[in-house]
């Protein structure tokens, strides 16, 4: 047994068994603007900005939709990145450069890689009504596939592992023994906790680190309460971790080994250097075909180039 480590940044010297000098690290979200719908994005935050490979995590809803007014994100460019797209309510259409034309509906995994340029919409007008939750991840591609073909796949059957009190839904990679069929590019994973009142122990990897994200409920963790706008922030270090949902509770957990690569992230583009990202944002602006077409109904959507580019 290994014990916590709060800072990931930290080497793990001595494995604590005092549980008050461990704590989880709560750090507030802010709000952000994603096509017609504010989110709450918990990363990147100055004080967070990667756990493990996941670089973006936006928080959109509980907000209604409507036939007029919806989440309706149009044709945009992507590189570098993976998007993991995961709903609590509602449903979205994603439609991509590749062809792909995807209905996604609570528990069920959209992922998209970017690679060296895709481009995508994600709609609910004319589609759906009603109130939308959700999370959309971004994970960090390695430099072994980044540069590499974009791609789509679409889970609509993940496996389960029975918690104490709950169930975890292992959507990339492994929770204790039940791992997904994603694709995953780096060593990491993203599971939906779904808990009843009472402890749970999730079994973790002690060279990952991970962080909590809830969609609703209240849960304690090491003595700290966690409510939904929050990322709680477990640390590296630890092969479990126990939980206590005050009420029912829908959380994410996600980690990964912590990423040694420097990151640029601009727009809608995940690289390394300001080069590449000004090469893919003139790509774009000029459609000179990186990106491909998406058949959408909406605007294609565009931004002035960065600043160093200007
Ligand atoms: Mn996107």
């Amino acid at each position: 047994m290994s014990g916590p480590v709060c800072n990931a940044r930290e080497e793990a010297v001595d494995a604590t068994d005092d549980p008050e000098e461990c704590r989880l690290e709560v750090t507030e979200g802010h709000a952000a603007q994603v096509g017609a719908m504010g989110v709450n994005r918990l990363v990147p935050r100055r004080a967070r900005r990667t756990v493990g490979a996941w670089c973006f995590v936006d928080h959109m809803g509980p907000a209604p939709v409507t036939e007029t007014v919806g989440l309706d994100v149009g044709p945009h460019p992507h590189i570098g990145l993976q998007t993991v797209t995961w709903l609590f309510e509602g449903s979205v259409v994603h439609r991509d450069s590749m062809g792909f034309e995807q209905l996604i509906r609570p528990g069920q995994l959209n992922l998209m890689t970017a690679g060296h340029g895709v481009s995508h919409s994600e709609e609910t007008r004319g589609i759906y009504a009603g109130d939308l939750h959700g999370i959309q991840f971004w994970v960090a591609q390695p430099d072994s596939t980044r540069n590499g073909e974009p791609a789509f796949e679409h889970h609509s059957d993940l496996p389960q592992l029975d918690l104490a009190n709950g169930t975890a839904t292992v959507i990339i990679g492994s929770v204790g023994d039940v791992s997904s069929p994603a694709r995953r590019d780096t060593d990491h994973s993203g599971a939906e906790l779904d808990l009843r009142p009472g402890e749970s122990v999730v079994p973790l990897r002690a060279d990952y680190e991970y962080a909590v994200a809830l969609a609703d409920g209240a849960v304690t963790i090491d003595g700290t309460t966690l409510t939904p706008g929050k990322l709680g922030y477990l640390g590296i270090g630890r092969d479990e971790f126990a939980l206590t949902a005050t009420e029912a509770t829908r959380m994410m957990l996600f980690g990964g080994v912590p990423l040694e690569d420097e990151l640029i992230m601009w727009w809608n583009y995940v690289a390394r250097t300001r080069d590449e990202i000004t090469d893919a944002h003139n790509s774009w602006t000029n459609d000179d075909g990186r990106f491909g077409k998406v058949a959408s109904p909406l605007d294609r959507v565009d931004v002035d180039p960065p600043l160093w580019a200007r």
